[in-house]
């Protein structure tokens, strides 16, 4: 790694301050509060269940549906409310990368909900949605197969760093946001904005996979701190 000191003090390997909460919320099946840097964000699972909207439902598999929503006071230019271009991509993405890691044909004709509440952003709230997300299904009891963790790396300054923030999303080069299940280090989200040689992009990968097994920790311990029978 170089010597390279982002402009928030980070070395380049360096992740965000991280705090993880699971089981937050009484009336969700599964909740996780998640803090990332200045992002904050809240999770709520509900399901397997029959749902009310009967021509979602599938008749040979469960069926995942994710609602990405951010709040008009968590960004510094007010966001306008409701769904938008971006977030229904995000919503999309989002459900796509969690979906390899849950037993969806064990819940025929069957919903999971899950709604991210971005409270506060400040870059990466796709990869740290995901995060949380994974969290929350696991609290709800959803068997899953792994717990999907999310990280970005990117370029800025000519540097591969790891998890950008908002300041570097803006002005940096690239953003590369991965999701993965840590144990066998599939990829189940992986999308690229910006320029990157071929060398650059496979070690921005490498690097947000470190990332990312430095999360998978994170959110075991918050697991195990909701789940641990220990006094
Ligand atoms: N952002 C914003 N207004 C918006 C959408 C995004 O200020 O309407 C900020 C927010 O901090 C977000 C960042 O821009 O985290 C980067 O957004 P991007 O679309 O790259 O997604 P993210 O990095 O959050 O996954």
């Amino acid at each position: 790694m170089s010597e390279y000191i982002r402009k928030d003090g980070r070395k380049p390997n360096e992740l965000r301050p991280i705090k993880i909460e699971a089981g937050v919320l009484e009336r969700a099946d599964g909740s996780a509060y998640l803090e990332f840097g200045g992002n904050k964000i809240l999770v709520a699972v509900y399901g397997p269940r029959e749902s009310y909207i009967r021509r979602l439902l599938k008749p040979n598999t469960g069926v995942i549906r994710c609602r990405y929503n951010m709040a008009p006071f968590s960004v510094d230019d007010r966001k306008r409310p409701g769904p938008d271009r971006r977030s229904s991509e995000i919503s999309k993405i989002t459900a796509e990368a969690l979906k390899p890691a849950l037993m969806l044909e064990n819940y025929p004709r069957s919903m999971i909900d899950i709604y991210i509440e971005v409270i506060e952003a400040e870059g990466g709230t796709r990869c740290a949605g995901i995060t949380a997300a994974s969290v929350a299904l696991v609290d709800a009891g959803i068997p899953m197969k792994d717990i999907v963790v999310g990280c970005a790396a990117g370029k800025v300054d000519d540097e591969i760093v790891l998890d950008l923030s908002e300041y570097e999303d803006k002005e940096g080069q690239a953003d590369v946001p991965i999701a993965i299940m840590p144990r066998t280090g599939e990829i189940t989200l992986l999308q690229s904005d910006g320029d990157l040689t071929e060398e650059e992009f496979q070690t921005a990968i490498e690097l947000a996979m470190e990332g990312c097994l430095k999360v998978s920790e994170l959110q075991k311990e918050a697991l195990m701190k909701k789940y641990s029978t220990e006094e």
